[in-house]
């Protein structure tokens, strides 16, 4: 099975290339060629599997012949250790809870998989790579973790010392061994400046760097397994459901677009995003126009204002997109409208739906979730024939992650899930790093250039 670039000019790769490439050279995003299909056979044998018994059969479906079944197994069940919780609102109305991981986001899905599965094809060829990545927060914490402790991969992260909180800091210092956190007097987009450049320096090109940012194929392929589990659970036969999915690049909506088309009986996506208006406008109008600079929601994790995903979306429809939004052939808009419902939510609508949810329903949302979950609601408001559909709305982030925003609406404060308690007690590991970035690229010579040399001493703060 090949995987071609969305821009359509590189050449077409398999998946271990493409996993470690990420980013095709013509500046496309990768995706199959063909996309696997689930017989209605396979389908309804998914109820008598547990989420890692899923998670592998869909896997299996896009690498059998890329890695051995008992080695796929292996890295699956390592990389979820955690439940998924589908918690029952009403009849018919579910919120799935992707939350359990180590960094209590739906972001632990993806890298934890896309990680094993770099291991293993690294070292099969006894290769190095070192994984940079500047974060705002969340995506840093997010890697930091789903890396931890594994061979043949370190990971630097950069942050801007004033613009984490607290928890975030933590979720990623607090690791050690095979990561390395560094902290600039700075913004985000200095960090980021810093990583591209470090990317584009053909001083450094012998420590193959690689970003591992949400467009890799790796990415892609664990977010199709959750819908697949959902539907497993609480469908029967043949029966079609309907997702609403909070989305900021659109890397999980991409999962479950290409669930539908493996054969999941899926009625529609409600797509939801923030005041981040892009993709539901293109959605209205079929016209293309990308949001810059992106809007600042609460929602903060999809303040994107171009969707890097909305490529592969558009290829998914026959339409081709090139990655700075301008479309050379258009989708089929028809198809799109029958797949999908897109609607965007600002923070007035999230705030009200929060309270809402939490008043009226008993259920407790956090702003990513509660986009989701207006959206839904919009949906069925407009389309009372849809009542009697099975519903499930995708909550990304645990509410303990937004303490001030749960508190000051409704007054309480949501307890920790088990993978955050204890943190605030542990050591913190922590190199400050100065703004030049002759320093930082000496700073990753010096630490990362040798085979051999490990990451450096680290001092406990
Ligand atoms: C990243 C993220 C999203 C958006 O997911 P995309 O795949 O980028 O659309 C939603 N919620 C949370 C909590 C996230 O971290």
């Amino acid at each position: 099975m090949l995987y071609y670039s969305t821009n359509l000019k590189a050449k077409p790769i398999s998946f271990p290339e493409a996993l470690i490439k990420g980013l095709a050279e013509d500046g496309g995003l990768y995706l199959p060629e063909k996309i696997p299909v689930l017989s209605p056979y396979d389908l309804n044998s998914l109820q008598d599997l547990d989420y890692r018994g899923i998670a592998f059969t869909i896997a299996s479906k896009f690498l059998r012949n890329e890695i051995p079944s008992e080695k796929l197994k292996a890295l699956i069940d390592d990389a979820y250790n955690y439940e998924v919780p589908l918690e029952k609102v009403k009849p018919k109305r579910y919120v799935m809870r992707l939350d359990q991981g180590p960094t209590a986001s739906f972001k632990d899905f993806a890298a934890r998989l896309m990680g094993r599965l770099m291991q293993y094809y690294l070292g099969l060829k006894n290769e190095q790579m070192l994984i940079l990545t500047a974060t705002s927060g969340d995506t840093g914490s997010a890697i930091a973790n789903a890396f931890y402790g594994l061979d043949n991969i370190k990971v630097v992260v950069l942050y801007p010392e004033k613009e984490v909180t607290a928890r975030q800091r933590k979720q990623m210092t607090t690791l050690g061994k095979n990561i390395e956190i560094m902290s600039l007097e700075g913004k985000f987009d200095d960090c980021q400046a810093l990583a591209k450049k470090a990317f584009a320096d053909p001083a450094l090109v012998h420590l193959k760097l690689s970003s591992a940012n949400s467009i890799n194929i790796g990415r892609l392929l664990p977010q199709t397994m959750y819908y697949f589990y959902a539907w497993s659970r609480l469908c029967q036969k043949g029966e079609k459901v309907i997702f609403s999915v909070p989305s900021g690049n659109f890397g999980d909506l991409m999962g479950g677009l290409i669930a539908k088309q493996m054969g999941l009986p899926v009625h529609k996506f409600v797509v939801a995003t923030n005041a981040n208006d892009e993709f539901p406008l293109y959605y209205e109008s079929g016209e293309y126009h990308v949001i810059s600079p992106s809007r600042n929601c609460i929602s903060s994790a999809m303040n994107v204002g171009h969707p890097s995903n909305v490529a592969r979306l558009i290829a998914l429809y026959d339409g081709v997109m090139d990655e700075k939004g301008i479309i050379h052939k258009p989708a089929d808009m028809n198809k799109m409208h029958q797949d999908m419902f897109a609607i965007s939510i600002d923070d007035k609508e999230t705030e009200a739906t929060i309270l809402s949810a939490w008043k009226d329903e008993g259920l407790l949302l956090e702003p990513h979730g509660a986009v989701a979950w207006a959206g839904l609601k919009s949906y069925l408001a407009r389309h009372p024939e849809d009542e009697e559909i099975m519903c499930v709305s995708l909550e990304t982030a645990h509410p303990a992650k937004f303490p001030e925003k749960i508190n000051e609406l409704l007054g309480i404060d949501p307890a920790l899930p088990p993978s955050l308690e204890g943190i605030e007690q542990k050591p913190e590991f922590i190199t400050p790093l100065r703004h030049e970035y002759k320093d930082f690229a000496a700073y990753l010579l010096k630490h990362y250039g040798e085979a051999e040399s490990g990451a450096p001493e680290k001092d406990g703060m």
